[in-house]
């Protein structure tokens, strides 16, 4: 669905901005549409897909993961192909894209375990744009490797030490700096989230997943899914999947959310928080009784996050996607089992989806088909795991 002209999907969106970011996202909101409707703009996002960042991606069916189980078909949409090891490159290269057209001068991201850094910095490089990243100080240090790579493109990698030097902190600062800088620079938002048109803009560019995804599911098996697994971080790989089978009713979407350990210690947004506001719209979070945003943990880095995008609120709401979650010793187990039984080591974001498939699996047959999106690859992950 498109959201309504105030940008919500049914109560959840919006924009909650202090009044000199308003101007800044009418604007992009006015672009958007215009590149949207302009065939130049695809053509371009899509040949750049092609070229550089190696799409289509392939689908893949998993030949021994879930065979003790089941005999249903388990296939895999393999984002982890992708150029820079995820899907986060669709979002940057059609973001980078806009920004070229808008004519701004710069990009400016946040990022938390780096992955965004990463590939908003491989744009910047691309496309000739200087990139500042910022980025929480204790991030900067726990993730050395991203942050040498995003250096290594040219990207300026900004320690925030405010707060509690991470995520949070860092967004806050970039906020800040895009105030001061509209004129000139593009904010490029990593995930589903924030303010609208963001939730909107980022869903239209990774919905290159799913449309994909219906299109060579149905060319290789004659039939729809009978379910589509995602994991849930900010959201957007499993809104871009969903997108592809939000029409298909008979197709049942599942989300998988950060269970980490337990009641307390989580990131699941959906299933253990509340509604309220957190950079930028009304969504689901996790906060206390009184408003203050809790500490998340996850060890999947990309799903430690208090907030989810709100299209998956009001997917939720709707009874069209349901939600669950996987706690980090599964997410451990499936990130082992899956590399031993199928060459292929996982993100251990995507291996939070991998577990609950293998659970989702036993009580699914030969003629159903439960299709993954395998977001990412685990080479980050192997200090971690
Ligand atoms: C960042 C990341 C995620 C979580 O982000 P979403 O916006 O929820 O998709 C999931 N998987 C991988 C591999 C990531 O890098």
């Amino acid at each position: 669905m498109t959201p309504d002209a105030r940008g919500y999907f049914g109560s959840f969106g919006g924009r909650f901005v202090p009044e000199v970011l308003i101007a800044a996202l009418d604007e992009l909101e006015k672009a958007t549409a215009a590149a949207f409707a302009d065939a130049a703009f695809w053509n371009e996002y899509h040949a750049v897909l092609r070229d550089f960042v190696g799409r289509p991606s392939p689908i893949y069916q998993s030949e021994r993961y879930t065979a003790a189980v089941s005999a249903v078909p388990l296939v895999l949409k393999r984002e982890d192909t992708n150029h820079t090891g995820a899907h986060k490159i669709n979002n940057t290269v059609g973001q980078g894209l806009l920004a070229r057209r808008m004519g701004k001068s710069r990009l400016l991201a946040e990022t938390g375990a780096g992955q965004h850094g990463v590939a908003t910095a491989t744009v910047g490089a691309k496309l000739g744009l200087p990139v500042d990243v910022y980025m929480g100080a204790r991030d900067v240090e726990r993730q050395a490797l991203n942050v040498h790579v995003m250096r290594l493109l040219g990207a300026q990698v900004h320690a925030v030490s405010s707060g509690t030097q991470t995520l949070k902190d860092a967004t806050n600062e970039a906020f800040r700096v895009w105030a001061e800088r509209i004129e000139d620079t593009f904010y490029v938002i990593g995930s589903v989230v924030g303010a609208h048109p963001y939730p909107y803009l980022v869903r239209e560019l990774q919905k290159v997943i799913g449309v994909e995804a219906r299109r060579q599911v149905l060319e290789r098996y004659g039939r729809l899914p009978s379910d589509v697994v995602a994991c849930v971080g900010g959201g957007s790989n499993a809104i871009g999947i969903f997108a592809g089978f939000l029409d298909d009713p008979e197709v049942s979407l599942w989300g998988v959310e950060a269970g980490g350990e337990g009641a307390g210690k989580n990131a699941a947004s959906l299933g253990a928080g509340s509604v309220g506001v957190l950079h930028g719209s009304r969504s689901y979070l996790l906060q206390s009784e009184d408003g203050q945003v809790l500490p998340t943990h996850s060890i999947g880095a990309g799903l430690d996050y208090p907030g989810v995008g709100p299209e998956h609120a009001y997917l939720k709401e709707s009874g069209r996607a349901r939600y669950v979650s996987v706690t980090d010793a599964q997410a451990i187990d499936a990130f082992h089992e899956f590399a031993r039984s199928e060459g292929i080591v996982p993100a251990l974001e995507s291996a939070h989806a991998i577990a609950f498939a293998r659970i989702l699996a036993a009580e699914r047959g030969a003629h159903d088909l439960i299709l993954v999106n395998l977001s990412g690859r685990g080479d980050k992950d192997l200090g971690a795991s």
